[in-house]
């Protein structure tokens, strides 16, 4: 009955075998596909891969542009009071790209810059292909400076990102066109970096609302001063005459060039990413109708291999058709249990070889790691010591595992990382500490598997959506969370999680003394407390998270609404 329900949810969206030619060009700063190349800093380039890797299970017929990021995104070091350094964390580019012989150009401040691309094919799970091209800028003959403009993923300054930008979306849509795409009716850019295609669009086409049937748009960003922006005066120079005076007004803000505004005035379908992030969106750019389709993440890469076992056993079809993760509820409940604990074995092993921390086993364990930023208040949990070591006295033994890398500018989040060395080095009782080094994606995996509950503090309204919690959702490790992003409609308490603090006030804004409050109370008296002394709940909790969670927030749902809404409409 599962196989017969798969084939169904196939037929319908068999888009490629209409045409056979790719459709949909997929634009990102930073895709992360692969977990041995890093070229990706976070959310927005893991969202980015799994979006291609469901793609390519879906047959829809997509290639992916990015830049290649040669150097990678950082190696975090940490000494032992938390200082973080950086180390590039270059890997062999041909090992897995290969090498196209199509070169495309161009003018950056009046000069030309040869682009090659290297592709990365990603085979989906009835065996159909997604290309993804890698720019790249270092050929010779083009400058020192321009041969390293894609190096570094969101390295440089303002000058050096917006000649990417340049890369990146006009070098692009050029692209494309040398490679011989000449079927592509939809430019999706995922977020505005690639914003600057639309003018090479714009110039083949010359004509506004062409451009715009042809292009959508993903905003990621709540706040105003996330938005990418670059100063007229040198930004004109630096892209040229393909940057037309008759739309300047359009996309200018505040004497500077929006790319967010850029890619607005360009497309016809806009969205945020969860549906409070579409609001929010809505209500900063009132001229425009912004829609919102809630990000997924890809649930055959981020299930761990024990789940994978028992969703093998239970539910065939998983993979191509999460929609099945909603009979989780006919799981048996042991065997939910047997599966998480294989796989927290295997984290707290590997933080006991790793760092010696003595964790245990059976002992309760939170899970927290993201980019360590000001805004998703890495430390809100340990910024009461005494009060977390009077609560595990009370209540039963807690562990705490931290991961996260702080952009190499952001001194608040390297600030973080301290002040959670800090308190791991002085904290007493019953209460163990570790913040594992270099958070990636295998990382990220273990730690949503492994632990017993996911914690995510964002203040808000800043956390677009965030993602890191859907993955622990598939894993059976329900979340614990401020009411932002995609825990708005996730969160069904005490069923797939907890909620920490208000859902409204009036500015809308968290207040830090009210949630840290929430947190330790609900810890105290609700969520460690179902752990210990009913531990039938808490699996029945794990369990729905799977079934309510799993089954949605996945990025075949969210593939099939971007098809159907932005797409082929
Ligand atoms: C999933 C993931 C993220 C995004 O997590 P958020 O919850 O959105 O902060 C960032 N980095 C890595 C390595 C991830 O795997």
């Amino acid at each position: 009955m599962d196989e017969e329900l798969s084939k169904k949810s196939h037929k319908k969206i068999r888009i490629a075998d209409l045409e056979g030619k790719p459709k949909i060009a997929y634009f990102s700063m930073e895709i992360g596909i692969d977990k041995r190349m890093p070229t990706y800093s976070g959310g927005l380039g893991v969202l980015a891969g799994d979006t291609i890797k469901s793609c390519a299970d879906l047959n829809i017929p997509l290639v992916g542009i990015t830049l290649l990021s040669e150097n990678g995104y950082f190696y975090q070091k940490l000494d032992k009071d938390g200082n973080q350094t950086e180390l590039p964390a270059n890997f062999s580019v041909s090992n897995f790209l290969k090498l196209l012989p199509s070169k495309t150009t161009v003018t950056i401040e009046g000069r030309d810059i040869d682009i090659r691309a290297w592709l990365y094919r990603f085979e989906g799970i009835n065996g159909y292909i997604i290309p993804v091209f890698f720019l790249d800028s270092n050929v010779e003959g083009n400058s020192e400076w321009d041969r390293n403009l894609t190096k570094h993923l969101y390295g440089g300054d303002n000058k050096y990102r917006l000649a990417q930008e340049i890369i990146l979306g006009i070098g692009g849509i050029r692209m494309l066109h040398a490679l011989g795409y000449d079927t592509i009716d939809k430019y999706h850019m995922n977020e505005g970096h690639a914003a600057l295609g639309t003018l090479e669009l714009y110039r083949q086409l010359n004509d506004v609302e062409k451009v715009r049937e042809q292009c959508v748009f993903t905003t990621h960003t709540p706040v105003a001063a996330g938005h990418d922006q670059f100063e007229l005066s040198y930004a004109k120079p630096m892209i040229g005459d393909i940057l037309p005076d008759s739309i300047l007004k359009e996309i200018i803000f505040e004497n500077r060039l929006n790319m967010t505004r850029l890619a607005l005035f360009f497309s016809h379908y806009v969205n945020g990413v969860a549906k409070k992030h579409g609001e929010v969106s809505q209500l900063m750019f009132p001229g425009h109708s912004i829609d919102s389709i809630t990000n997924g993440v890809h649930t055959a890469t981020w299930v761990s291999e024990p789940f994978q076992k028992l969703f093998d056993k239970h539910m065939p079809c998983w993979r191509s058709d999460p929609y099945v993760l909603r009979s989780a509820f006919s799981i048996n409940k042991e065997e939910i249990w047997h599966a998480h604990m294989d796989a927290k074995k295997k984290l707290i092993d590997f933080v006991n070889e790793r760092y010696n921390v003595g964790m245990n086993y059976d002992d309760f364990t939170i899970g927290f790691a993201r980019r360590q930023t000001a805004y998703k208040r890495p430390e809100l949990l340990i910024s009461d010591r005494k009060r977390l070591e009077e609560i595990a006295e009370k209540v039963g033994p807690l562990q705490i595992i931290y991961a996260g890398k702080a952009h190499p500018k952001d001194e608040s989040g390297k600030e973080s990382i301290k002040k959670i060395f800090e308190t791991m080095k002085t904290i007493r009782g019953k209460v163990k500490i570790i913040f594992i080094h270099n958070y990636n994606m295998t990382i990220g995996k273990m730690m949503t598997a492994g632990t017993d509950l996911w914690l995510n503090t964002p203040r808000r309204p800043r956390e677009a959506s965030g993602t890191s919690g859907m993955k622990a959702a598939h894993n059976g490790v329900p979340q614990f969370g401020t009411l932002d992003g995609w825990w708005l409609e996730g969160c069904i308490e005490n069923i797939t999680g907890w909620s920490i603090g208000p859902e409204k006030t009036e500015d809308n804004e968290s207040d830090d003394d009210v949630d840290r409050n929430d947190l330790y109370n609900k810890l105290e008296t609700w969520i460690m407390p179902k752990f210990y002394n009913d531990r039938d709940n808490w699996i029945r909790t794990m369990r729905s998270c799977i079934a309510i969670n799993g089954s949605f927030f996945n990025t075949n749902r969210m593939v099939q609404q971007y098809v159907l809404n932005a797409y082929f409409m």
